[in-house]
């Protein structure tokens, strides 16, 4: 399949990617091109113009800040799991991290495209969530804090504006008791479902439109996902529960 027509542009700074995405209309940014360009080439997404970050310096950083690890725009996922800071601040991005698809897909895809693609059986959003972290939007208005509660609005729909580009996540240090857990049909396949422990708190994922939170001892509750070829809404219900009486036996 090919990509429907598209301008492209190939931004060298951040002010220049915020001007470009601010003035044109329709317009996406390309990241790792992990989920993007598999949606264009099915045509199910055709955005009039591409804003291509790649070319960026400066804008792959994993830096510690107010107790936790930022992870800048073009940070690749394969950096954030082969990095000792995040190893030694926050374990659970290492471990959500190293879930994700396969190696050579997070070669290339970032921590920030998965956020802002926010598919909800993705690993990297529940993370984001049960941690408490945030994103930082940028645009030509300037920056503004998300915290991941307020990030994640639907199917693969976040709270950034259109001219939004999301410059930055920020993890929280994760706590001494913290693990994520999944059941997907093959390895490196998105999951059927999933859990995320830190501390006391419980982000789910695959079982909703976006990650949710959860009470630990009733993680079902309120909770009515999808079926679909691969689950059916019990056996995704079954899993969530069954993977959060793990979590927190362990
Ligand atoms: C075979 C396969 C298996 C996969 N399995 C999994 C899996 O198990 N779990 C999982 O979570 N993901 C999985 N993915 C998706 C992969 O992790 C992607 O890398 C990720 O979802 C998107 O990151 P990206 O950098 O490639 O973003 P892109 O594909 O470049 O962009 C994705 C979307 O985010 C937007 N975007 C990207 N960066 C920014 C930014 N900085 N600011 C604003 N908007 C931005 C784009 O405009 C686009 O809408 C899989 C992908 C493939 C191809």
């Amino acid at each position: 399949m090919k990509p429907p027509a598209f301008e492209y542009h190939d931004a060298t700074t951040v002010e220049e990617a915020c001007t470009l995405l601010s003035s044109l209309e329709d317009a996406k940014v390309l990241a790792g091109g992990q989920s993007l360009v598999p949606l264009l080439n099915f045509r199910l997404a055709r955005p009039a113009h591409l804003v291509d970050i790649n070319r960026i310096p400066g804008l792959d950083r994993i830096y510690e800040r107010d107790g936790g690890v930022a992870v800048q725009a073009l940070t690749r996922q394969a950096a954030v799991e082969d990095s000792d800071l995040v190893a030694r601040v926050c374990p659970l991005l290492t471990a959500a991290v190293r879930l994700v698809a396969h190696r050579v897909i997070r070669n290339r895809g970032t921590v920030c495209g998965s956020l802002a693609h926010a598919d909800p059986a993705s690993e990297l959003p529940a993370a984001l969530l049960a941690l408490g972290g945030h994103a930082v939007a940028r645009s030509t208005r300037g920056d503004r804090v998300i915290p991941a509660a307020d990030l994640f609005t639907s199917v693969m729909q976040t709270a950034l504006a259109q001219d939004e580009l999301l410059i930055e996540a920020w993890f929280p240090a994760s706590p001494a008791k913290c693990a994520i857990s999944e059941e997907s049909r093959r390895h490196g396949d998105f999951a059927l479902a999933g859990a995320v422990r830190s501390g006391d708190r419980l982000a789910l994922f695959g079982v909703a439109a976006t990650p949710v939170m959860a009470d630990p001892s009733h993680p079902t509750k309120g909770l009515s996902p999808s079926g679909d070829l691969e689950a059916t809404p019990e056996f995704r219900l079954h899993l969530v529960q069954v993977l959060t009486e793990r979590l927190f036996a362990a």
